[in-house]
Parts: C-alpha cells; structure tokens; sequence
C-alpha cells in the first residue's frame, strides 16, 4: 500500500471536485459533500491510477471490481439521507472509499464484502486511515447482515436483479433502502430508492439510470 500521504495539490483537487459535485452535479446536501470533501480518494487507489482519483470517473480496483464515480458515490448518500447514530449496512465494501464517507456521517456503519482479497485491502487500507474496521464484513452482502438487523439505511453498490428481499426484511420502519435494480442486463440498472413505511409497506422511487458491477451471491447474478 502506498505511504498515506495527503498533498496540497491533492486537497485542491479534492476541493475542485467538491465544488464540481455542489455547481454541476447537483448534490446539494453540504453534509454529504462535506464527507467527500474529508476523505482522501487517491488512497483508495491502486497506485498506477492514483494520479486519476480526483476525476469524476469510476476507476478500477482489482479483480474486476470499480471504486465507483464520485457523482454516484455523492448522489447515493444524499439519497440515503445519513442522520447522526443511525445504523447503516453497505453491500460492496470493494475500495473501502464509500464506507469511509459513510463513516463521516454516522457511527454505525457495517459493510460487507464477497471479494476475500479486496476484503483484505479494504480492511488493511481502512485501519491504516484510522477508520474502524470492525464494521467490515466478508461474506453475502445479497442477504444483508441478520444478526446486526434493522438498519436505518441500506446502501447496495453493485447491480441487483431484482430487490433482495432479504434487505427489504432488515430494514427499520421508516429505513430506507438505495440499491440499483437491472432485470435483464447485468450492466444497467434503475436507481431505486425504497422507504419502508410499515410492516409490509415499501414506497419505490426510481431515480434513473445507472450502471454498476453486478451483485453476487444468492440474490445476485448467477454464474
Ligand atoms: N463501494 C465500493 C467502493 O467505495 O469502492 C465500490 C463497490 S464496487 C462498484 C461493487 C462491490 O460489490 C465489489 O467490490 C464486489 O466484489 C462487491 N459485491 C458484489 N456482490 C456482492 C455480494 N453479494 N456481497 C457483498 N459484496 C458484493
């Protein structure tokens, strides 16, 4: 792993990225640019792309995994509307990158990773940065995490096929659940946004088009 060094050039490049998020992407929500603003992307990168890490682009990670755009990384968490103390599950640690900017809005942050060797980065990464590491998780992100459930928000970062309903079960009353859903085509999905508003009863938003890795595992893509 590269030495954790934070630049001048590079905070400037994080800043101009910021900046790009709040004037052309969008995002309003000055907690969550905040957070982006607070974690050094570059660290999340395999050093032949770091020079990339402030672009607006998903990059390459290993094992055919991304560290997804910053545009989408802002986007979901605004989505998710993050409150202090709530308990929050991600399903695709990969990088590491989103859960360190979840770690900036609340304690409670959990994520799970299927990928053992991107687990293991992800895991040695995060504690080099401080971040605690007891939240991370290798296993089936499709089934959620039972034994720490309900969560307040739900975050999936991979293609589903269609709603796990297993998050759908983890989730608290009044949590919400945002995770891309592509029925035919691993590669494209509609953003959803679901709110559990009852027992049995689920508010779908779609907040359009995207595209991510496919999610594995039970209720993931097969194969
Ligand atoms: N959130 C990540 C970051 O900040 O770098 C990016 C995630 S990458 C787009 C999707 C990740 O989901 C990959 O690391 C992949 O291995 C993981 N994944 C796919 N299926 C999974 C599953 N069933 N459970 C947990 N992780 C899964």
């Amino acid at each position: 792993m590269q030495p954790l060094q934070d630049s001048y050039r590079q905070r400037g490049q994080r800043r101009a990225l910021v900046a790009l998020l709040r004037e052309q992407r969008g995002i309003r929500d000055e907690r969550v640019l905040a957070a982006l603003g607070a974690v050094p992307r570059h660290l999340f990168f395999e050093p032949a792309f770091e020079t990339h890490a402030y672009q607006d682009k998903a990059f390459p990670i290993g094992e055919g995994q991304t560290i997804s755009q910053p545009t989408m990384v802002a986007y979901q968490t605004e989505l998710l509307g993050v409150q202090p103390g709530h308990q929050v599950l991600e399903i695709g640690t990969g990088s590491g990158y989103q859960f360190a900017v979840l770690c900036q809005l609340t304690t409670g942050v959990q994520s799970i990773e299927f990928n053992a060797v991107l687990y293991e980065r992800g895991r040695q990464r995060l504690a080099a940065l401080g971040l605690p590491t007891t939240g991370l998780h290798l296993g089936d992100g499709s089934l959620g995490l039972p034994a720490l459930a309900p969560f307040d928000r739900i975050l999936v970062t991979a293609g589903a096929p269609a709603l796990p309903p297993a998050l759908l079960r983890q989730l608290r009353i009044g949590g919400r659940l945002v995770v891309p859903v592509g029925t035919t085509d691993p590669g494209r999905q509609q953003l959803l946004r679901i709110t559990r508003e009852g027992p049995e009863a689920f508010v779908r938003e779609e907040l359009g088009d995207c595209r991510f890795v496919p999610l594995r595992g039970a209720a993931g893509w097969q194969g």
